[in-house]
């Protein structure tokens, strides 16, 4: 199953990634995991990403696209993947159909969890992120068992450094400019379902799981 992740930063993408990759054993792909990896690793790829986002903004197309294209010819997406924070621009979407088409294989679903923006800074802005495992938490909407340590593994808890109110308004313009033109262009590939993700993490999921087990694959 080829799935699509889409939403807003702050959304709740990560969140379902997660338990998606748990029923359906098909890999998590998250552009941003890769970038803050490589921005950790201080490799050439890292140095290239690091000013968009700590400014909120896209990281280039060719650079994206081709992080996206390496990653997806790996062994371990033959049964398929969940794309989390990919496509964001109708250029990586093009791209993303071109080498699908290539590999013979089609998107399955585009999940779009939605989310006003009034709500995604008070997400973002709590946002906790496990510095072993990368699970991820919310200070007020889903706080670890022990304060500023991570469930699964007893890690630290820490920020995104771009989860900030000020980052955050680049970022969601840069949604609003870039990415929401991408719902239009799904609608029209008939691959194209919203969720309502106003709701509390578990209804989101099996809303998702609802979805998805109505896709013929
Ligand atoms: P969020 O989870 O809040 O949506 P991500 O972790 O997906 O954020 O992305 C963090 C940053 O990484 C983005 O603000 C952007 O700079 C960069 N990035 C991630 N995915 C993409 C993409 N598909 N295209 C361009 N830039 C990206
Ligand atoms: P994204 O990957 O789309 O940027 P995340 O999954 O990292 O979003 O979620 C952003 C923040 O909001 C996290 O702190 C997460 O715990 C929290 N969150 C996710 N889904 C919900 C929800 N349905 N209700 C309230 N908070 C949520
Ligand atoms: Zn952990």
């Amino acid at each position: 199953m080829q799935i699509i992740l889409m939403g807003a930063p702050g959304a709740g993408k990560g969140t379902q990634a997660a338990f998606l990759v748990e029923r359906y054993k098909i890999p998590q792909i998250s552009t941003g995991d890769m970038f803050r990896a490589a921005v950790k690793n201080g490799t050439a790829l890292g140095l290239e990403a690091k000013t968009y986002m700590a400014s909120g903004k896209l990281v280039p197309d060719t650079v994206t696209i081709g992080i996206v294209r390496e990653r997806l010819a790996e062994g371990d997406c033959k049964a398929g993947f969940i794309l989390d924070g990919f496509p964001r621009t109708v250029e990586q979407a093009d791209a993303l159909n071109k080498i699908l088409d290539e590999q013979g294989k089609k998107i399955s679903c585009v999940l779009n969890i939605s989310v006003p923006s009034e709500y995604l800074i008070e997400r973002a802005v709590g946002r906790r992120v496990c510095k072993s495992c990368g699970a991820t938490y919310h200070v007020k909407f889903n706080p670890p068992k022990v304060a500023n340590t991570c469930d699964n593994c007893g890690s630290d808890l820490y920020q995104r450094t771009d989860d900030t109110a000020s980052t955050m308004q680049n970022r969601l313009a840069a949604y609003e400019s870039s990415t929401r033109p991408l719902i239009d262009y799904y609608k029209k590939m008939g691959v194209y379902s919203e969720i309502d993700g106003r709701q509390t993490i578990a209804k989101v999921t099996e809303d998702l799981i609802n979805v998805l087990t109505s896709v013929k694959d």
